[in-house]
């Protein structure tokens, strides 16, 4: 299996490089350089830029309007732009529901649906979770019942509805059916925002974002033609959209990022003998950190080569988001032991801290959640067990 880039790739990557240079506008650009967090507004500018270069969906085919490229060169551009800072587009649109419709939607469905989704012009949230449904999402209760006029009637609530302020459409799994086992009485639908009976309530997130909402359903009434696939044959659909959420989740150009700003900020930060990098316990942990992501690196190069032969993303798609999210974890939590005391200042602007480091302790509370969305890493592990190492009972 050959791991390295060709030459057409290296042009690629020199092609994206300096297609950043002067196309990141500057107030997202001073946002970058300080790692801080993108609201939703900043996100759709970004998206609508990369949509007019055509990089918006570097995963989707030719026939809806992606690019058709090889996985070598998504991997290029994700890393790239992670490299760079940019804001992280929205993945419900353009990593979930979008390929879920080209998979398992009408044609009407697509030719509605596809367009706006890579344009920008209608934005998405999911729907998945409940207060009682979330590792275990077959246990899902928000009912949609068949009003016999060509409608469901939708009733009850979603939690954790990431940017749902936002939405123009959410996607739902829903209980068309409660007489046999849980998961067969599941369905897919589509449901606009802006419907009458739906509320959405924000609340902070500990990273100080209005970033999710709690979404109660009264009443909505929500078209058939909005069902995608079979009724009550949703759960094959929702599974099928994990798969596309996990593949996208390693960010190895974060962490290494993050890794160098980690380096920066042991080299800046003085001691009575000098500064925190010359600590050899310090750079005992750097380079422990530096191995752990130089290996998540070559088995991302790995599953980009068994793409490039034919192979599904299977679930080792799993390991790579365990051990993703745990190293994001980990370099953040280096950055503020390394920060000390520096690190509890948290937008009080009196610090000692660089300005540019202020946002270290509210990215770490917000990666907090990277071990549980995208489904938890406890589940990713049964999943491994389960499907590569064919252990008994997970
Ligand atoms: C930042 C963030 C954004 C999110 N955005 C969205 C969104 O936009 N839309 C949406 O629908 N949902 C969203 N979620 C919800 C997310 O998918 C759920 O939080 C996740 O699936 C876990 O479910 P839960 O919170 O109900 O935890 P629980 O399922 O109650 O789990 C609690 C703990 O028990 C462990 N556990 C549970 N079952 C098992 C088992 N069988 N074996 C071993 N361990 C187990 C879990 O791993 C976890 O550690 C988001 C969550 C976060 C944190």
């Amino acid at each position: 299996m050959d791991l390295s880039f060709s030459a057409e790739h290296d042009a690629f990557r020199a092609e994206v490089r300096a297609f950043l240079k002067t196309n990141l506008p500057p107030h997202l650009r001073a946002k970058a350089d300080v790692d801080a967090h993108f609201e939703m507004p900043e996100i759709m500018e970004w998206h609508r830029i990369l949509y007019k270069k055509g990089w918006v969906a570097p995963h989707w085919p030719n026939e809806h309007g992606g690019p058709g490229w090889d996985a070598a060169r998504r991997f290029i551009l994700t890393e790239e732009l992670e490299l760079a800072g940019t804001p992280g587009l929205s993945p419900f649109g353009l990593i979930m529901v979008g390929p879920l419709i080209m998979q398992f939607g009408t044609d009407a469905q697509k030719a509605r649906f596809l367009p706006k989704i890579l344009s920008g012009e209608e934005v998405w949230c999911q729907g998945y979770s409940e207060p009682n449904a979330g590792s275990d999402l077959a246990s899902l209760k928000l009912r949609a019942d068949d009003d016999g006029k060509g409608n469901f009637v939708l009733n009850g609530q979603k939690t954790w509805t990431t940017y749902a302020q936002y939405a123009d459409w959410i996607f739902v799994l829903a209980r068309t059916d409660s007489s046999g086992p849980k998961h067969k009485g599941i369905s897919f639908l589509l449901v606009p925002m802006k419907t009458k009976g739906l509320v959405v309530k924000p609340f902070l997130s500990i990273g100080n974002t209005l970033a999710f909402s709690e979404t109660f359903f009264e009443d909505v009434l929500v078209p058939r033609e909005n069902l995608v696939g079979p009724l009550h044959g949703g759960w094959s659909l929702a599974k099928a959209l994990l798969g596309h959420e996990r593949t996208f989740i390693a960010s190895v150009g974060a962490s290494t990022r993050l890794l160098a700003r980690v380096k920066r900020i042991a080299a800046e930060t003085r001691t009575p003998a000098g500064v925190l990098f010359d600590d050899p316990i310090v750079r005992a942990k750097i380079a422990a950190m530096e191995i752990k992501l130089e290996g998540l690196r070559m088995a991302n190069y790995r599953a980009i080569a068994g793409a490039q032969l034919g192979h599904a993303p299977g679930p080792e798609s799993s390991l790579l988001k365990i051990r993703g999210s745990e190293i994001l974890q980990q370099l953040f939590e280096l950055a503020m032991s390394i920060m000390g005391h520096d690190s509890l200042s948290w937008f009080n602007g009196a610090s000692s801290v660089p300005p540019i480091e202020e946002w270290v302790p509210s990215q770490w509370a917000y990666y907090r959640a990277s071990t549980i969305y995208g489904g938890s890493n406890e589940i990713q592990r049964n999943v491994i067990a389960k499907m590569i190492l064919n252990l008994p009972g997970a």
